[in-house]
């Protein structure tokens, strides 16, 4: 068991019901933390982990969100950012619509709940906020064009995060994931999972709970000072970005 295992933190997973998110809710709380998740759409999620509906495109609901975690669990000390959305197509064939709904959800989504979650950690004088990105961000893939933006934009956004707030205790970084089996990569067509699958050194896909390892790591006391860094888990398919 980790060091901070003594002393229970408050965690908020953004889109934590199911797939990469759930993992994550499920190491912190294996961590002893006090865990909540938001969800869009009800779920049955495991016990001990609190569900409050929020749409990261709302800000109100963002707002309700955080006062119902911050009754229950105290001040959010952990934000993992990983709510996120894919709509790939080819760049001649992508609307506004496509590229900008991708950018409010996976970008704008992110800088709405790390900005609610700054006022608390700025008044407990610590914090670790955890964007969860894309080795589309880096390497960028054709068909994601509003995606691979939408997750390299992140990294510009915990590097200011972590200069503006690092002084005080706040720690932000990025992990990055590679090809990860969740309903969000079973979605891809078979010829691209074939792609992918030749390029990645490790020859396989990683299971959600493998990023999520990575997450908790990083919100842990041995790692106090990174902060700004992209920390990927795509099995070397990034050779490190
Ligand atoms: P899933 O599609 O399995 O889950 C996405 C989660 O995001 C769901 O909980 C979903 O909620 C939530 N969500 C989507 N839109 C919103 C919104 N507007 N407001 C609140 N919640 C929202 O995805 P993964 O678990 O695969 O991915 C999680 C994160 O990891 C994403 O940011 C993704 O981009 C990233 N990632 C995934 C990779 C992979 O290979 N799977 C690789 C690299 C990065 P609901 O259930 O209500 O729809």
């Amino acid at each position: 068991m980790s060091p901070e295992a003594t002393s229970p933190r408050s965690v908020l997973v953004t889109g934590g019901n199911r797939g990469i998110g759930l993992a994550i809710a499920k190491a912190f709380l294996a961590n002893g933390d006090k865990v909540a998740v938001t969800y869009r759409t009800p779920t049955d999620l495991p016990e001990g982990i609190l569900g409050v509906q929020a749409d990261v495109t709302d800000e109100a609901s963002i707002d309700a969100a955080f006062k119902a975690v911050e009754e229950a669990n105290g001040p959010v000390e952990v934000l993992v950012a990983n709510a996120g959305i894919t709509k790939d197509t080819l760049l001649l064939r992508m609307s506004e619509d496509d590229f900008t709904s991708v950018l409010d959800t996976n970008l704008t989504g992110a800088f709405r709940v790390v900005k609610r979650a700054a006022r608390g950690m700025i008044r407990l004088r610590k914090g670790r906020v955890i964007l969860i990105s894309s080795v589309s961000g880096l390497y960028g893939a054709p068909g994601q064009i509003n995606y691979s933006a939408s997750k390299a934009g992140l990294v510009g956004l915990a590097r200011s995060y972590s200069r503006e707030l690092g002084s005080r205790g706040i720690t932000a970084n990025v992990v990055a994931p590679g090809f990860i089996n969740t309903d969000m990569t079973a979605e891809l067509p078979e010829e691209t999972q074939k792609d992918y699958l030749s390029r990645v050194p490790a020859g396989r896909f990683a299971e959600a709970e493998e990023v999520a390892n990575v997450v908790r790591w990083v919100a842990s006391d041995e790692a106090a000072y990174i902060t700004g860094a992209v920390i990927p888990v795509d099995g070397g398919l990034g050779m490190g970005h």
